[in-house]
């Protein structure tokens, strides 16, 4: 059965500027509101897709997860018409706006799920988020959208259990770093190790409190869709059964397309809407927690909103029938290297 859909879109993401030639650049958000519109004109989306007004974040709720000192120094780029925060992350005056409302917005995709409004929200918003660290931006990030939105939903809701799931091509070192030591957020990520920011190692399986709870997946640039969609299915199902989250949050990243100028793998908008239909089945033992999107990366506007729209129809109509999937030997091993990596630690049960 689908599920009711909730969306964040907002013209004012459209407001952070990064230069003609970025590739983080508003054509891809614009490119993905005109895909909904078209749906909308024919009606696809109409009454299925629930509009979320979008919010700034609160300064506490900000301060959550990143130090007051970062902050001010974001909100002074206001009197500049271009800072450079990184040497890959220019901004304009006004991106602080888009930045905080980004964050805010998936505050409110957060209340939106719990109030039952919604059964999974996805935040089509920018700047990214998963490289931001508390005190730092990198890789086109200024603020950590899914860390303040997960944070915020332990601390409102008392959720206890977050699975995050990233699957941008690059690893998301800010969201890692940030829940290392902290069992209330179980990040799995699949990334390519030899891609920016060269983090995420699989050894790497959590701080001294949390061991177990970081499954970083290095992945290789052959993997195809059904490598992909075996890979998730043998961890997360066991992961789910194991650690029982009360919510899924995913940093929705579409940059493993085989089109993106950046990711250089081998993916197409299938596999994307295979592992959602995944999750929208493999959810059940949990007790059907919500789920929530937020966009990442994803850099070739045609993948980008094929992609987004592959991920939301499978939402809005799905789970559609899982074809036969035919995994090549590597991704066999691949999963046998995480799951004997991660034995000890007893959070994958069959
Ligand atoms: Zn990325």
């Amino acid at each position: 059965m689908g599920l009711k859909v909730g969306i964040a879109r907002d013209e004012r993401f459209l407001e952070h500027k990064t230069g003609h030639f970025h590739p983080e650049h508003p054509n891809r958000l614009e490119a993905i509101y005109r895909m909904l519109d078209r749906h909308f004109m024919d009606r696809y989306f109409t009454d299925r897709l629930i509009s979320i007004p979008s919010e700034p974040a609160t300064l506490e709720q900000m301060e959550r997860i990143h130090s007051p000192a970062y902050i001010k120094r974001i909100l002074k780029t206001a009197d500049h018409r271009i800072t450079s925060l990184a040497p890959d992350t220019p901004i304009s005056a006004d991106s602080y706006k888009s930045a905080w409302l980004a964050a805010g917005a998936c505050i409110k995709g957060v209340d939106s799920l719990m109030s039952g409004i919604c059964d999974a929200f996805f935040a089509l918003v920018r700047p990214p988020g998963h490289h931001a660290e508390p005190t730092r931006a990198s890789g086109f990030c200024l603020f950590n959208n899914i860390a303040i939105a997960a944070k915020y939903a332990l601390d409102r809701y008392d959720l206890g259990r977050i699975l995050v799931i990233d699957w941008d091509i690059h690893h998301g070192n800010g969201i890692h770093d940030i829940f290392y030591d902290s069992p209330e957020v179980l990040y799995f990520s699949t990334h390519d190790p030899l891609l920016f920011p060269y983090t995420g190692s699989m050894e790497e399986t959590g701080g001294e409190n949390a061991l177990g709870y970081t499954v970083n997946v290095p992945i290789f640039r052959e993997m195809t869709d059904d490598d992909m969609i075996y890979l998730y299915r043998e961890i997360l199902q066991p992961l789910i059964n194991g650690y029982q989250p009360r919510l899924i949050m995913v940093a929705a990243g579409f940059d493993a397309h085989s089109d993106d100028p950046i990711g250089r793998s081998r993916l197409t908008a299938a596999a994307y809407a295979g592992i959602t239909r995944l999750l929208m089945t493999l959810r059940h033992p949990a007790g059907d927690p919500p789920l929530f999107f937020a966009l990442e990366g994803g850099y070739h506007q045609r993948a980008l909103t094929d992609s987004v729209q592959a991920v939301l129809i499978e939402l809005i109509d799905g789970p559609t029938p899982m074809p036969e999937i035919t995994p090549s030997d590597a991704v066999l091993n691949l999963v046998d290297r995480v799951r004997s990596i991660h034995a000890p630690y007893g959070i994958f049960h069959d």
